[in-house]
């Protein structure tokens, strides 16, 4: 059976790096018909960050990558959260220590350091020397009755536990030969990062370990643990790192890489999911506009390369036009779109809007409809640019002056040509009649008249097409427009 699990510590909030993560996870459960999990490391208690446990959580919900099992959820190897589980470690520490795998350290932290400024001037790598290994048990036993405040550390055993990859292949590190015996238990009798991960690993039946690469070189001494315990390993997989387009560690600046900024600036999930795995690797195809289904259905784990999968941000305006796109073709999903914008609007709007027709659910699919494939996010669509679809622009007679004095025959060739066009305005029949309103007017040139129609319809000097204002206005309210031009 397919158990994966996303681990992250609630020491931040989610960002890009670990949606991945997360996401990557979900799609080899959903592919092989498995169980996503997750499982919060909040071991280290003074790095914790109020809130980040439940965003975490709530944000992969938003994303649409839910957990299957999860503190939230639960599951049938709760708890998901390691705080709750201390017993387990603590047990599996002691058996560490009977086996003659772990024994207690006593050192204090001022050895410690000493020890750490003395590798240090001497050039070296800090490391500790081992020497709690060498107790005796009559030792060990007075000093545990005494109350000396202690740890637990795992011994070490020299050689080599080589191991495939899922991803990187062959492995072997002399662990014992770099490293120090490594914590286990720490003085507050909290575990560590390593015991903690593999006991819970093996406690919630993970079949796969897929994580980032940067706990690459830690897997084998997760190895010689579940040696030391008997138990058998996952199999591991670790995910290349993400990185920014230019090679460059994965930017925090500003908070500009965290999930939960990209929902507040409405970037849609989707278009964060497909930009992550655009720029890597493991699929079938590297197509813009990606569904989760399809990811899902095109992803094949031997196609992930060791390669930095580069991530270029300045194309996720690009990705969430595609995504935005397909949300207003899907009827079901333009009904929440919809509602979306009407809050937005009377948010934005609110005492100016003086026609509450343009708030009902027609008028706004129909902008929708005639803005896909151009806007890249909902938001755009109450920006100044937007704005004469839901307020009337206010004109002055000098601005209209300054561009004809024939503003009110034009005015009257307009709402002619919007009877002729009945109430349904066609676009394309729009566009066509348009071309010829120049040849009937007298002393106005082409480009006056067609500034005149947009200042009057928008208030501005850019934006669509004139006949696509018009038709998302609608006759009534180009009528409104322009009559006020009429003498
Ligand atoms: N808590 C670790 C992290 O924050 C988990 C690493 C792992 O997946 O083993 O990344």
């Amino acid at each position: 059976e397919v158990r994966v699990r996303f681990a992250p510590s609630p020491t931040g909030f989610l960002h890009l790096g670990g949606l991945r993560t997360a996401l990557y996870n979900y799609i080899f459960a959903k592919k092989y018909g498995g169980a996503f999990i997750l499982r919060l490391e909040d071991t280290d208690q003074s790095r914790l960050v109020p809130g980040a446990a439940e965003s975490i959580e709530d944000m992969l919900e938003w994303a649409g990558i839910p957990p299957d099992e999860s503190p939230r959820r639960g599951g049938p190897c709760g708890p998901y959260l390691q705080s709750q589980r201390l017993d387990l470690y603590n047990q599996t520490a002691r058996k560490l220590v009977e086996s003659g795998h772990g024994y207690y350290c006593f050192c204090s932290p001022q050895r410690l350091e000493l020890l750490k400024k003395e590798a240090l001037r001497a050039g070296q790598t800090p490391r500790y020397d081992n020497r709690c290994r060498h107790l005796r048990v009559d030792q060990v036993q007075e000093k545990l009755a005494q109350g000396v405040p202690h740890v637990v550390r795992f011994r070490l055993e020299a050689g080599v536990e080589p191991f495939q990859d899922l991803i990187f292949g062959w492995n072997r590190h002399e662990v014992a030969q770099v490293e120090g015996d490594p914590v286990v238990i720490k003085a507050d009798g909290f575990p560590t990062y390593h015991l903690a991960n593999i006991v819970d690993d093996h406690y919630m039946k993970i079949s796969h370990v897929l994580r980032g690469s940067e706990w690459l070189i830690s897997t084998s001494k997760h190895l010689l643990m579940y040696r030391a315990l008997g138990w058998t390993p996952p199999t591991f997989g670790h995910l290349p790192l993400l990185m920014n387009s230019d090679g460059s560690k994965l930017s925090k600046r500003q908070g500009d890489i965290f999930i939960e900024n990209f929902c507040r600036e409405g970037v849609l999930p989707e278009a964060l999911l497909d930009i992550t795995t655009n720029c890597g690797s493991g699929f079938t195809s590297n197509r813009m506009g990606r569904r989760l289904e399809e990811l899902i259905s095109e992803f094949n784990p031997s196609k992930i390369t060791t390669h930095s999968a580069l991530l270029d941000l300045e194309k996720l305006p690009e990705f969430n036009r595609i995504h935005l796109q397909q949300r207003i073709e899907d009827e079901q999903k333009c009904c929440v779109l919809i509602k979306d914008l009407q809050q937005q609007i009377q948010q934005v709007y609110a005492a100016e809007i003086q026609d509450k027709e343009v708030l009902e659910g027609d008028y706004i699919r129909r902008v929708l409809h005639l803005r896909k494939g151009h806007i890249t996010s909902l938001k755009e669509l109450v920006s100044p640019t937007y704005s004469y679809l839901w307020v009337r622009p206010s004109l002055s007679i000098q601005q209209v002056a300054a561009l004809t004095k024939e503003a009110s025959q034009i005015a009257s060739l307009v709402l002619r040509l919007i009877e002729e066009q009945g109430e349904e305005l066609s676009l394309d029949q729009l566009t066509k009649d348009l071309k010829s309103l120049p040849k009937q007017t007298k002393a106005t040139k082409y480009r006056e008249v067609m500034k005149l129609l947009r200042l009057v319809l928008s208030g501005l000097q850019q934006g669509p097409s004139i006949a696509e204002m018009m038709v998302s206005l609608g006759p009534a309210e180009i009528r409104h427009r322009f009559q006020k031009l009429l003498l």
